[in-house]
């Protein structure tokens, strides 16, 4: 995710309140075989806002344990009225529902586990994970769920939710659980950062709808078929980690080839929509250079509306219309294709591995283009991060400068300052430290190692430490468990 710009005023408002080509196929051959199909049927009425759903999922258990039930999360949930974790924190909800407050959620019809109905349950802290029993699914084995169901969407600029421009789907279906160490980590939803842990999997998916719209989507479109004043897309997406799509009628569409890569621009609004189509296809071709080569036939960009500055899905950036850091928007969105897209990572245990990362190699990219120097960027971080901790320093007696997982934050603007701010100057830090030739070695070699799988930041850590030596990995240590120096904190 991206967040707005002017981050000085975020902390003050919240204080208040080269891999080779042959190489990566294999990897990404092998990614297709391991991962689980879904298959989703799906269609939009855009008067109601309810999207109607069949979905299979044919899933393998690759854990050693047995599990008599099957976890998806339901995010669609999170925007129910009585959410005991609202998706939008106070401090954003203005800005989310200009309309009003508007109300969605996500209601099943069948689940079926090998073409029988079984009885599942909604549970979790905030109905937010569904729960499908399977009486013993023994490791290695493999079982077929059938869900059919419907998503009431809310009058929201957020990730999933309709407004005057666009439909957002991000995060609309169900998806399985993280396994983790052999036990599903149904971790509650929260409201800070981007709360989600997913494998890569395969999916076919197909979305009626009427014709005026246009689609803007992750995977390949493979079919499109005109009936009745409506139209079915079909999609392809093999080894992503999620699907997501922006329906527009006001969008138009250009594009540019990169690589292997068609780059998609979807706008409305935008007056310089060759600059951002540039800035997409410029922060690939420096990526496809300088850490490894992007494996899908397509990535769009996708101008919207949202509370935020933008949001990252496989093959798909969301980046909020008018923002007044826009081209930021659109590269940092872009680097997240690499940094929790290819590479992926626990998103709530270590946010700063992909936001630091992303939002570090922008300022590269904006470096590199003339935009913004490099120096410009990390000085005002300084800033922001130094001014930040002597204002905690004053209100509280302890101040805590780790890197922790996102729940470890007060509010939104710490987990701003510590993940995005001061997360990029952990990676400015490794950069000054080892140079640039030797910090593009080391990423390179994280996405060599760890593409298509959901990286521990041991294993970047590892990466830079093979590379450049055990600085880099005291760098790492220092700055995770607040033991760093960063200009003039305290007195
Ligand atoms: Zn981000």
């Amino acid at each position: 995710m991206k967040k707005l710009a002017c981050l000085m005023l975020v902390v003050l408002v919240t204080l208040c309140c080269a891999v080779l080509a042959g190489c990566a196929e294999g990897k990404m051959d092998a990614a297709i075989k391991n991962g689980d199909n879904y298959t989703i049927a799906a269609a939009y009425d855009d008067e109601t806002h309810i999207l109607s759903a069949v979905q299979t999922v044919e899933l393998t258990n690759r854990s050693e344990n047995s599990f008599d039930a099957i976890k998806f999360h339901i995010y669609a949930n999170q925007y129910r009225q009585d959410a005991a974790h609202p998706v939008v924190p106070n401090v954003y909800r203005t800005r989310a529902y200009p309309n009003g407050e508007s109300y969605g959620d996500i209601a099943f019809d069948s689940v079926l586990v090998a073409g029988k109905p079984v009885a599942f349950t909604v549970e979790g802290e905030d109905c937010d994970i569904l729960s499908v029993p399977t009486a013993g699914l023994e490791p290695n084995k493999s079982v077929e769920v059938e869900l059919t169901y419907q998503v009431q969407l809310a009058n929201v600029h957020h990730r999933l939710g309709y407004n005057d421009n666009t439909v957002n789907l991000g995060n609309w279906y169900p998806v399985l659980c993280h396994i983790d160490n052999g036990s599903y980590t149904a971790s509650p939803y929260y409201n800070i950062g981007d709360p989600f842990v997913s494998e890569v999997a395969n999916y076919k998916v197909s979305l009626t709808l009427p014709e005026k719209y246009v689609v803007a989507s992750t995977g390949e479109l493979t079919d499109a078929l005109s009936s009745g004043g409506n139209v079915t897309y079909t999609y392809a997406a093999n080894a992503v980690r999620d699907f997501a799509m922006v329906l527009s009628d006001k969008f138009t569409k250009i594009s540019r080839t990169v690589g292997d890569t068609q780059v998609n621009y979807f706008y409305y609004a935008d007056a310089d929509a060759e600059t951002s189509l540039q800035t997409a296809c410029g922060m690939v071709e420096m990526l496809n250079e300088k850490v490894g080569r992007y494996p899908y036939a397509q990535y769009s960009v996708a101008e919207t509306e949202f509370c935020y500055g933008g949001m990252e899905y496989p093959n798909l950036a969301l980046v909020t219309s008018r923002s007044e850091s826009y081209q930021d928007a659109v590269a940092h969105e872009t680097a997240h294709q690499w940094f929790y897209g290819l590479v992926g990572n626990d998103q709530i245990a270590a946010a700063w591995q992909d936001e630091g990362l992303s939002e570090f190699v922008t300022y590269l990219y904006l470096d590199k283009v003339g935009t913004v120097p490099l120096a410009t960027n990390i000085l005002q971080n300084i800033r922001t991060y130094t001014t930040y901790v002597d204002v905690l320093d004053k209100y509280y007696s302890q101040v805590d400068c780790s890197l922790r997982p996102i729940y470890g934050y007060k509010n939104d603007g710490e987990y701003v300052v510590f993940t995005y701010v001061k997360g990029s100057l952990l990676f400015s830090t490794l950069y000054e430290t080892v140079g640039a030739a030797k910090f593009w070695k080391a990423l390179s070699c994280y996405f060599d190692e760890a593409i298509f799988t959901v990286a521990p930041y041991s294993q970047l850590e590892n990466c830079f430490a093979k590379v450049c030596g055990d600085e880099a990995a005291n760098i790492f240590e220092q700055f995770v468990e607040g033991n760093e120096i960063i200009g003039k904190v305290t007195d």
